[in-house]
């Protein structure tokens, strides 16, 4: 059946950080399911429809990742997967605290899952998805951030939400 991994997040947009966690992901696990997970405390600026779409198409050329939804409890989506393993991106300073908690709350909801957390790459160990968003609504370059395919939906998201 070989290792499987899921990824978890918002994605909101997905950002180079991202694409080099799961590239990374790709390469140590024969497996890697990227969840997109709706988050209660966070308004998305992108449609869960349109995340899973922009993911879709900037892991085409991973032939061992897929993408899919998932709602609820992690470690319950972990399991309905036939996984054992969540691998996520650990960025300085910022991620520390919360991921730490996060981790332990799983391994308490589930001893058999196991968290790998993979250190960010230097070039994007200060990126997210809301600076990316917030640069998008100042109509600056992503190039550097993001994925052309995801810079165009930005800039149109923005242009529409400029004409209401
Ligand atoms: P964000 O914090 O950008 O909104 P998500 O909630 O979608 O991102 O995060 C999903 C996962 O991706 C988390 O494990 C997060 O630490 C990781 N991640 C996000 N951005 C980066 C980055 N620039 N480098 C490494 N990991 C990242």
């Amino acid at each position: 059946m070989g290792t499987k991994a899921i990824c978890p997040g918002s994605f909101d947009p997905v950002t180079h950080g991202h694409l080099d966690i799961i590239r990374r992901a790709a390469r140590t696990f024969d497996h890697v399911v990227v969840a997109i997970l709706s988050n209660p405390r966070k308004q998305p600026l992108f449609t869960l429809q349109e995340r899973l779409e922009m993911l879709g198409e900037v892991t085409s050329d991973l032939p061992n990742v897929s993408v899919q939804s998932a709602e609820g409890l992690l470690v319950d989506f972990v399991r309905s997967q036939g996984a054992h393993a969540i691998v996520k991106g650990l960025r300085p300073i910022q991620d520390f605290e919360y991921e730490w908690q996060m981790g332990m709350v799983n391994r308490d909801l589930d001893p058999e899952i196991e968290t790998y957390f993979l250190m960010s790459s230097k070039e994007y160990s200060y990126l997210s998805s809301s600076i990316v968003r917030e640069l998008a609504g100042y109509g600056a370059s992503l190039d550097e951030h993001v994925p052309p395919r995801v810079a165009e939906r930005l800039r149109a998201k923005f242009a529409s939400k400029q004409k209401l």
